[in-house]
């Protein structure tokens, strides 16, 4: 049974140079459609025997801002009159700056969202400028305050580090304007280029210049830093909250649990299978207009390959995986499973383990990459 909800909205005012998600400029003429595709589709999940009252929704994509105030106001009333909904659900929606406005954020406040997540990236105009970002520092700024205004508490923005032509000094620059803003959970990602991007080959031409491993080092002690010296504690790889602020929608995925996914490109996870929406948003609404299948990939996941992956999942937080857990969900155990492996990773000083845990140490958080694909 699923008690988390993804609405994927896979438009945006044109794209990110460095961006491989599910999302697309330039259609504009498509989101009635696509909204009224979204709401068929969340019909349909609605009347299904896997739901329960949901504990998180999450609007994501691409630019959910993006949408007009009536298109929003259509999704968000039509989500939350056809399903059941927990008075205390975490529902989060991601912001771009450049798309936001006080009466757009006080429509999303009146209609429930109770939670922001901003994709800021940079505070510094050269960095956005170089990474095709749409929005100014500034902009990003009035953009949190506003939401302020508007009565969101719970306000959280996504920060990239190791952009090109970033040093660790402009990177504790960004990261102390974002502690400033006294926010309740930030998300700091490592820039990563992604094959077939126009950052790719403005990286491979040499016309952009990305940080060597030494400054992403000094990056990564300033973020231990100064969020460890402000009160947001490290919850995830790259995820800081204050305490009872950590993404709820987030952990279910990190804790491999049931979600369900509506939407182009969109993801569900129940009961063993997994299935994957048609990526493209103009297929999807054809295929939901012919009432033909929008299902793109659907695997049954052997209890195997699921209790490797809750255990790679769950290593992401610094809390671990609970060793009882894995035993109840699997009938299997972390240290018996893994074996040699595990041991070594233990002399390595890559994972530790309490009566209840088995977690990444600091060292193995640094190579995190290395201890997930022992395990994975
Ligand atoms: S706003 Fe986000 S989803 Fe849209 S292009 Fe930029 S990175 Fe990609």
């Amino acid at each position: 049974m699923a008690d988390s909800l993804y609405i994927h909205i896979p438009f945006c005012a044109s794209k990110c140079n460095y961006c491989s998600f599910n999302s697309y400029a330039g259609l504009e003429g498509l989101q009635e459609r696509y909204i009224e595709s979204l709401c068929a589709e969340l019909a349909q999940n609605a009347s299904g025997a896997h739901t329960e009252p949901l504990r998180t929704i999450f609007f994501g994509g691409g630019t959910p801002t993006l949408l007009s105030k009536n298109l929003l106001h259509k999704l968000l009333t039509f989500v939350l009159s056809s399903f059941s909904v927990l008075p205390d659900a975490e529902i989060s929606i991601e912001a771009n700056p450049g798309t936001v406005d006080m009466e757009k954020f006080k429509l999303l406040h009146n209609a429930g969202v109770n939670r922001i997540s901003f994709g800021v990236q940079s505070f510094n105009d050269q960095e956005l400028k170089r990474i095709g970002r749409i929005h100014s520092a500034q902009e990003a700024v009035q953009a949190v305050n506003m939401a302020k205004t508007s009565g969101f508490g719970n306000i959280s923005i996504d920060l990239m580090y190791g952009l090109p032509g970033q040093n660790a000094e402009n990177w504790q620059k960004n990261l102390e304007t974002a502690i400033s803003l006294d926010l309740k959970h930030l998300s700091l990602y490592q820039l990563t280029v992604e094959d077939q991007t126009p950052l790719a080959t403005l990286v491979s031409e040499g016309r952009l210049q990305m940080p060597d491993e030494d400054e992403i080092a000094a990056m990564e002690d300033i973020t231990a830093e100064l969020t460890a010296e402000n009160g947001l504690s490290q919850y995830e790889i790259s995820n800081y909250a204050q305490a009872g602020y950590q993404c709820r929608h987030n952990i279910t995925y990190w804790q491999n649990r049931d979600y369900f996914g509506v939407g182009a490109g969109a993801v569900s996870c129940l009961q063993g299978i997994r299935k994957q929406n048609m990526t493209n948003p103009e297929t999807f609404c054809h295929l939901m207009d012919k009432g033909k299948s929008i299902v793109m990939e659907e695997e049954k996941l052997n209890p195997e390959a699921s209790f490797r992956e809750t255990v790679v999942m769950g290593l992401r937080m610094n809390r671990g995986v609970s060793k009882k857990e894995l035993e109840k969900r699997y009938g299997m155990d972390f240290e018996n499973y893994y074996d040699k492996v595990f041991h070594q990773l233990i002399a390595d000083n890559l994972l530790e383990q309490s009566a209840e845990h088995i977690r990444l140490t600091d060292r193995g958080r640094t190579f995190a990459n290395r201890v997930m694909a022992e395990l994975v």
